[in-house]
């Protein structure tokens, strides 16, 4: 797949702010600061899509944007930020949630885990909400370039293993400062598109 146009469609709080007309999406998941407006960078070529935070975790919207006039992409407010007031960081699960269980065309969650770390309590609790919805999930593992080569199939194992993966749930290591793990990860979003 490629990607040819990118274009800002809704930015919502709340379900009645969503795009109308049925049009499958991809959305995309992850703790404040995990590279997600980085890598959608990267993925739909244009440098400033989504905005690289120099204050993380201060947007609390949903960003919808239309990719190729055929699917969305939907970028979800990254979570734990621990500097940000309890008040705004509880809205986190409602806004979420609500998005996941709401919408009928949402064909695959990317979850964005950085992987040098072990996946975080609230990365596991969206793991539980995508399993009790029936939804499908990638992994992308972010920040591939930070750690040595030989290091990585423990780290991936440590992710597959905290958010309980299963054999088919694929995890993608990706780096937006190197720029691979893309054309895997466009692969999984084609194919989660494919009708089925
Ligand atoms: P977001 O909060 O999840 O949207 O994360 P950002 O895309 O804003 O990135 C957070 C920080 O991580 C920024 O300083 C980025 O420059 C850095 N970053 C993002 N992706 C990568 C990557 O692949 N490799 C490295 N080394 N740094 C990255």
């Amino acid at each position: 797949m490629v990607i040819k146009k990118a274009e800002l469609a809704a930015v919502a709080v709340r379900p009645g702010g969503y795009p109308k007309g049925d049009m499958p999406e991809i959305a995309f998941a992850g703790r404040s600061n995990v590279g997600k407006s980085s890598l959608l960078n990267l993925l739909t070529g244009r440098k400033r899509l989504a905005k690289v935070s120099g204050s993380p975790g201060k947007t609390r919207t949903i960003n919808f944007y239309c990719i190729n006039d055929a699917f969305r992409i939907v970028d979800l407010p990254g979570y734990g930020y621990a500097k940000l007031a309890r008040s705004v960081t509880e809205g986190w699960g409602d806004m979420v949630e609500t998005y996941l269980k709401s919408r009928e065309g949402l064909a695959l969650v990317v979850l964005l885990a950085d992987i040098r770390h072990k996946p975080s309590a609230q990365d596991v609790q969206l793991r539980e909400w995508l399993r009790y919805y029936g939804l499908r999930l990638s992994v992308a593992a972010t920040k591939a370039d930070k750690i040595a080569r030989g290091a990585v199939a423990a780290q991936l194992g440590l992710i597959r293993e905290t958010l309980g993966l299963s054999e088919e749930e694929r995890i993608i290591p990706v780096s937006a400062l190197k720029r691979t793990g893309v054309e895997e990860l466009l692969e999984a979003m084609e194919s989660a598109l494919a009708p089925r």
